[in-house]
């Protein structure tokens, strides 16, 4: 078949990495992409928002089914384009319609749910500009430290943690009077602080049954235990050693399952991955956010592991027969470390010139944030590439990954040397 990844990260190069090694795959095509992805198929310069575009690729090119990388075009709606367009609506799209990502797109939404579908999470309450008198005073009878969550996207930016009061009421009221946010934060949620380890856990569903695909760890902040600036993430470790099968069975029976049963019992669609974003509060998971797709840099450590045929898993999810197929994890540990440009999270370089890439000794490297500038790969945005190991042992994989991290080359590059070390 015929297969387009929507995208330009390390995801879908990771996405791509695999699919392209499916004997069902026969060409592979990726929009946008970046300077890495014509190793796997077709790069293609179109938008991943540019459905006319996209639908355009399709018929061009025979597409048999589009997997959706991102959140943006999820929720702006790509699959409901598809469905409503006589030309395209045959072709399937793994990624939930608009509804569906709304488990992502509105944090007040995804609260509701859960509370619908008693589905663990921090207790909350959503206010507007209307009600932030009575925001104010939920403030006041909360505990400290208090989240703060503007409802919309806000490109991982969008979530405070106020120690002070005074901080929760100023903020609240910069969000929801000033747009500290802009229209995100026309709503905020104000939800209690869990206090526990985080992990992700990743469903691939057709609506009706799912696959658990393997959980991960990831790192945001820039500097090294865990310190600095939040990050789009610098690092990725699965599996989780203390996510074991008696957690992870906690997770399917609270979450997982009331998730997938309770779209399916409003009716919601939804065919795609559900990233369920944890806490693990003294061994009992709690539920802090869904996104629509998968993570990034999770994904990198997740294709890793799987050792099934993942176009077969992705036709399951486009015909609705995902419970018939094979599907077998790797034992072993994958470690992602994430090389960012000078600069990143701030303002960043751009356009230096990257060597080593063919120096990898038992890695795989994900392009994300890479251009092509003649015959040079360059930088072309903050996060640059993720160097992906699968070894034996934690250790192996986590000094592997960093090892070969450390034999590429650009002026500026930074990466955490600390990824996973303190899960050994
Ligand atoms: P991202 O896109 O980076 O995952 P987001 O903007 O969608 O983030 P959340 O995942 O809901 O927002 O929150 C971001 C981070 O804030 C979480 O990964 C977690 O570290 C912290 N956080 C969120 N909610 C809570 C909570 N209730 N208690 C403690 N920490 C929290």
């Amino acid at each position: 078949m015929n297969i387009l990844i929507l995208g330009s990260g390390g995801r879908e190069s990771a996405f791509a990495w695999k699919i392209a090694q499916s004997p069902k795959c026969s060409q592979l095509f990726i929009a946008p992409g970046n300077a890495g992805t014509s190793q796997y198929g077709t790069t293609i310069n179109v938008k991943v928002t540019d459905f006319a575009g996209i639908k355009q690729i399709c018929l061009d090119h025979a597409i048999d089914l589009v997997l959706v990388g991102p959140e943006e075009p999820l929720v702006k709606g790509v699959h409901d384009y598809f469905l409503a367009d006589d030309a395209i609506k045959h072709i399937p799209v793994v990624g939930p319609q608009a509804e569906g990502a709304q488990l992502e797109g509105s944090k007040d939404f995804s609260k509701q749910f859960m509370q619908r579908h008693n589905i663990p999470t921090a207790a909350s309450q959503t206010f507007t500009k209307d009600t932030l008198n009575e925001g104010i005073a939920y403030l006041a009878t909360a505990g400290l430290p208090i989240v703060l969550k503007a409802d919309g996207l806000a490109a991982g930016k969008g979530v405070l943690i106020c120690s002070t009061l005074e901080e929760a009421e100023h903020e609240l009221k910069e969000m929801l009077t000033e747009a500290k946010f802009g229209d995100a934060s026309s709503k905020v949620v104000i939800e209690q602080f869990l206090q526990g380890i985080e992990l992700s856990v990743f469903v691939m569903t057709d609506g009706n049954s799912y696959k658990i695909l393997p959980e991960a760890k990831d790192y945001k902040r820039i500097g090294e235990g865990d310190t600095g600036l939040n990050t789009g993430g610098m690092g990725s470790v699965s599996p989780v050693p203390f996510a074991d099968a008696d957690f992870i069975k906690k997770v399917e029976d609270r979450i997982v399952i009331p998730t997938v049963e309770g779209l399916k019992k409003e009716g919601i669609p939804y065919k795609g991955f559900i990233f369920i974003g944890l806490m693990n509060c003294a061994g009992d998971p709690y539920t802090i956010e869904y996104n629509a797709r998968m993570g990034d840099p999770e994904t990198e450590s997740v294709m890793m592991r799987i050792d099934s045929d993942f176009v077969d898993l992705l036709q399951g999810v486009a015909e609705g027969n995902l419970h018939e197929k094979a599907f077998s994890i790797s034992p072993k540990t994958a470690a992602t470390v994430v090389c960012v440009a000078g600069g990143y999270p701030g303002d960043y370089m751009k356009g230096q010139v990257i060597t080593g890439l063919d120096n990898m000794r038992g890695s795989q490297v994900f392009q994300a944030g890479t251009a092509l500038q003649g015959e040079d790969v360059v930088t072309s945005g903050g996060r640059v590439l993720m160097v992906t190991s699968l070894q034996d042992t934690m250790f192996e994989a986590l000094q592997q990954a960093t090892a070969d991290a450390s034999r590429i080359y650009y002026d500026g590059k930074t990466f955490r040397k600390d990824i996973g070390f303190d899960l050994i």
